[in-house]
């Protein structure tokens, strides 16, 4: 990052907060929290083992590229919703892995389409943070849209399922993105990343137009029901 001021991509302020690049009290509900006595170990493109004593380290968070309204007042209610899916699903991992399907509205019993809208924006926001913090050269004026006006965000798929085999199941951490280019013009025009939080994961999917859609039949869309969630074998053909 240079000197400059870096934008906040949602709103286009003075971006001067960092988003975790998983959430904290995921990182918690895995892992426990890091203390000098028990610290947790990160490991990452440029670093192997580093030794973090707070789920609130630097290295656990991104680059400043949100405003705190943003960050904080904006988005809040969709990190709320994403903490009780995420615990209402470690909490039942193994009945829900077993049914391979869970019903929304035990999770959100106050309101499923809320809640089920708000945890896509929550994925929508750290997609968006990955993005900028990769410098990835794809168009995200529409994640920023839906989560300012809080409305589901087309194109912005969720799968949720087992993390696969390959991963390692008691760690909590995201993949780098996967991005697709266009042949002529070299832009990318989708993106995918897998975020692991022990046994479960979730992949979030994105593209710039209905074409290029990347076809796992059991993601999810908030327009496409919020009833029941099936989840996705992940490592397997999709
Ligand atoms: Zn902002």
């Amino acid at each position: 990052m240079n000197d400059v001021a870096a934008k906040c991509w949602i709103c286009g302020d003075v971006a001067d907060t960092r988003e975790h690049r998983i959430k904290r009290t995921d990182i918690r509900q895995v892992l426990g929290e890091a203390t000098q006595q028990k610290p947790l170990f990160v490991h990452n493109d440029d670093k192997r083992n580093k030794r973090v004593q707070s789920t609130n380290a630097k290295i656990l968070r991104g680059e400043k590229d949100l405003c705190a309204r943003c960050n904080n007042e904006l988005t809040q209610p969709h990190d709320k919703s994403w903490e009780r899916l995420s615990s209402y699903l470690y909490e039942n991992w193994t009945i829900i892995l077993k049914n391979g399907k869970f019903r929304v509205s035990k999770a959100f019993p106050a309101g499923a389409g809320n809640g089920m809208r708000n945890a896509h924006l929550f994925f929508a926001k750290l997609l968006g943070c990955a993005v900028k913090e990769g410098d990835v050269p794809i168009n995200i004026t529409k994640l920023a849209n839906g989560i300012k006006e809080n409305r589901p965000i087309n194109n912005f798929w969720l799968s949720i399922g087992a993390t696969p085999e390959t991963e390692t199941i008691d760690s909590v951490g995201r993949t780098n993105l996967l991005v697709t280019h266009d042949n002529r013009s070299g832009d990318a025009v989708a993106l995918s990343q897998m975020y692991t939080f022990g046994e479960m994961s979730v992949i979030v999917e994105f593209s710039i137009s209905d074409e290029l859609l990347l076809g796992n039949k059991l993601s999810w869309h908030p327009m496409h029901g919020t009833k029941l969630i099936f989840l996705s074998k992940f490592g397997e053909n999709q």
